[in-house]
């Protein structure tokens, strides 16, 4: 074992794959439910986007969460590792015909809806199939994420959701309509969210929003906050599991939820990414005029997050114990974004050397592509190995 890694049982494998440290997965969803549990109607959805690894999805099941998906092909990931469809919801704002269909057939618990002739085409296909749907409105709150401009979900000049001010139209057109039924709200404001304050605006706004309801006598069953709580993403080892307790707190504290109203989550990122690493090898050290760089058989194609949002990763060398130097750690696609790191502090580096891409289970193996025709990385588990 060096750290986490059982790096005998990697010496032979092929690289690059994902490897995800089971034991911290469930540690990091005991938490959640810990601190959940805490608080009367709390229930929490995971984000399927974030990972859907069939061995991962899994362990999030047996831990009795729901999940949140926002695509056909996530209800089918779903449903296929046992989620019940009672516990599935379902966002998006371009959701097509058979996606719909599908959630009807399966009888999912709620389409969180985000424009009005979205709701008049669920309407129409859970009419021809005898049935009523129940739907939430995404509403976009208006309030800004301190976070990377390219996740940033909930303010007034993003595509998703509905404008505040059309609320009761929406609810309206709802009720004019008799094969959905109206039963909550709906918000996501963005993505690796570690300021609490950001998530108190949002309490702010649905307790605002709320008594509005109230004023014309609307009921609303379910509120939705979404997900977003962020990870530490420098110090993977240190801080292995989100402070889920504060984030619940916050939520407990600041949102007044009425009498029998439940409010959900649906946290995707918080759940997953720490106990995912890409495991890659060395196969070059090249000298350049001004710096080393460390070229890995790795590459955007199975991470690619570095090139999409400048994210960082902790990297680690697992195979050597000798002194720093420093490098750049490059891929080996034939695009100039193909960097995971520059200038970091690596072990001494050389061919051969099993190089751990930390905090990579959550938008990782899910987004990797075959650019270059490249393979897809394998994703093990721990207790496979
Ligand atoms: C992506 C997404 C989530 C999960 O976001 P995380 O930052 O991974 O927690 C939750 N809800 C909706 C609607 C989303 O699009």
């Amino acid at each position: 074992m060096k750290g986490i890694f059982p790096v005998d049982k990697f010496a032979d494998m092929r690289t690059p794959f994902y490897y995800y440290d089971i034991d911290l997965l469930r540690k990091t969803l005991e938490a959640i439910n810990d601190e959940a549990r805490r608080h009367e109607g709390f229930c929490v959805h995971y984000a399927i986007k974030a990972n859907a690894n069939p061995k991962v999805l899994r362990v999030i099941r047996q831990a009795g969460l729901g999940a949140d998906c926002v695509s056909g092909g996530e209800i089918e990931a779903s449903i296929k590792a046992g989620f019940p469809a009672s516990k599935i919801v379902y966002a998006g704002v371009g959701k097509s015909d058979w996606e719909i269909n599908l959630g009807l057939d399966n009888d999912i618990f709620c389409f969180n809806v985000e424009s009005i002739p979205e709701l008049e085409v669920i309407n129409e296909l859970a009419a021809k199939k005898g049935k009523v749907a129940n739907v939430a409105f995404r509403l976009n709150p208006n309030v800004g994420a301190h976070t990377h401009a390219n996740i940033t979900t909930g303010l007034a000049e993003n595509k998703f959701g509905i404008a505040m001010r059309d609320m009761f139209d929406v609810i309206e057109k709802a009720d004019s309509l008799s094969n959905v039924s109206f039963v909550g709200l709906h918000f996501h404001i963005g993505s690796q969210i570690l300021d609490m304050g950001d998530f108190q605006a949002l309490c702010n706004r649905v307790n605002e929003l709320q008594q509005q309801l109230e004023s014309r006598r609307i009921i609303v069953k379910h509120i939705n906050v979404g997900g977003g709580l962020g990870v530490d993403y420098e110090h993977p080892n240190r801080v292995p599991i989100p402070d889920f307790k504060a984030y619940f707190d916050t939520f407990a504290k600041r949102l007044k939820l009425r009498p029998g109203q439940t409010l959900h989550f649906e946290l995707g990122r918080a759940v997953v990414a720490q106990c995912g690493s890409l495991l890659t090898r060395t196969l070059y050290i090249k000298e350049g005029a001004t710096k080393k760089f460390a070229i890995v058989d790795a590459g955007f194609t199975d991470l690619i997050r570095p090139a999409l949002y400048q994210a960082y990763h902790k990297i680690e060398n697992i195979s050597s114990d000798e002194a720093p130097e420093t490098y750049d750690v490059v891929g080996p696609i034939c695009e100039s974004t193909d960097v995971f790191a520059k200038q970091i502090d690596l072990n001494a580096t050389k061919r051969g050397d099993l190089l751990a891409i930390r905090s990579a289970g959550a938008y990782g193996e899910i987004m990797a592509s075959q650019y270059n025709c490249r393979p897809l990385p394998v994703g093990y588990i721990s207790d496979e190995l």
